[in-house]
């Protein structure tokens, strides 16, 4: 069984199964298959047929064996990429700056509600719990929800070979992060969809439902992020620290262009407060975690390694993410 999974037309994922005949070693084995766009929002209904093209694939971490994911662009019928498929374009722009060995590491954090839609093991009827505080890499009953849920998706992801780098529970309660990275260039928007495509199949298990809106709850309730760590080759070597510092001022006149493709309603969280930055103006400094962008202490005291852009929303699509880090910093596409 091959499960042919691609992006929708609302920032979610899809996927429907393929029997192929013998077990596949490489993605140009398998075959192009297509779906129906009008009922995804991705085609009109008088011209309906989206291609799914295979990109990626990975180990079944619930059939098993030799069954299967397998990760497709989308495309339409006049041979251009549809609407949604933004990883065609970001895969360009990492294959043009392959010399700079892009790394990214991402922190995706999300939310798990329960069936009626309010954050699994609050109190009934929409009441709250306690005040944040006790939840943030919490251990125990009335700390934490759902671990359940989460050590499944992470043995999951591991056994598809997903670089996934750990997991901790977050300051909302019900709220949680996992982090996928280092991978290089376009395998981060890869790795990243398929983490969350195992994350909705495997609470569809547990009966709950996975958000990853950008702030859930309404109030003194942290909201949720996709912190996005970038290095090259040249930040990651001795005297990095000016690479780093030349890419900030890359970033901060192209504050509106980013925040456009960093994640919808994340003006309710980038307030300026619980750890946020402002959304209309981009700062940055050493340890700084109420700035747009945060370079770690310990690497400032190397003089070399890492930034932390802490803009993105967690519903952001990585594929726009990384694509525009790149061309910021390093340019677009030739024409
Ligand atoms: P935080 O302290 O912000 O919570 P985390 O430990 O949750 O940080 O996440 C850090 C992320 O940065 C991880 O995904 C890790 O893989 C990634 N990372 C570490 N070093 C680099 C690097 N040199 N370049 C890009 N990403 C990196
Ligand atoms: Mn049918
Ligand atoms: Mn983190
Ligand atoms: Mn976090
Ligand atoms: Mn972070």
């Amino acid at each position: 069984m091959a499960e042919y999974i691609w992006i929708d037309g609302s920032n979610g994922v899809r996927s429907k199964t393929k029997t192929v005949s013998k077990a596949v070693k490489s993605v140009d084995e398998l075959p192009e298959w297509n779906f129906d766009g009008s009922s995804t929002g991705q085609a009109p209904g008088d011209n309906s047929d989206v291609y799914i093209r295979p990109v990626a694939m990975f180990p079944d971490p619930l059939r098993l064996g030799d069954n299967i994911l397998v990760l497709c662009e989308t495309w339409d019928p006049d041979g251009t990429p549809n609407k949604f498929n933004y990883r065609h374009e970001a895969a360009r722009l990492m294959e043009a700056n392959a010399e700079h060995e892009i790394w990214f590491g991402l922190e995706q954090e999300y939310t798990l509600l329960g069936a009626e839609g309010w954050p699994y093991g609050w109190p009934a009827g929409r009441g709250y719990p306690g005040p944040q505080g006790p939840y943030y890499c919490g251990v125990g009953t009335g700390k934490v929800f759902c671990r359940d849920i989460v050590e499944a998706h992470y043995k999951a992801c591991l056994y598809s070979g997903i670089k996934i780098s750990g997991i901790n529970a977050e300051v909302m309660p019900a709220q949680w992060e996992y982090q996928v990275g280092p991978c290089v260039g376009i395998e981060l928007g890869d790795h990243l969809w398929m983490s969350r495509f195992l994350l909705h199949r495997i609470a569809e298990e547990f009966g709950a439902k996975v958000t990853f809106a950008p702030k859930p709850i309404p109030g003194d309730w942290n909201g949720a992020g996709l912190h996005t760590n970038v290095s090259s080759k040249e930040m990651r070597e001795e005297g990095g620290m000016k690479h780093i510092e030349a890419a900030m001022k890359k970033l901060e006149p192209r504050q509106v262009e980013h925040i456009k493709v960093y994640g919808e309603g994340n003006a309710d969280r980038l307030t300026g407060k619980h750890e946020t930055g402002n959304i209309d103006k981009f700062t940055w400094g050493v340890a700084d975690r109420g700035a747009s962008v945060r370079i770690p202490r310990s690497c400032a005291r190397e003089g070399k390694g890492y930034f932390e852009d802490r803009r993105p929303a967690s519903n952001a699509d990585p594929y726009q993410i990384t694509g525009i880090i790149v061309e910021t910093i390093y340019g677009g596409l030739p024409p």
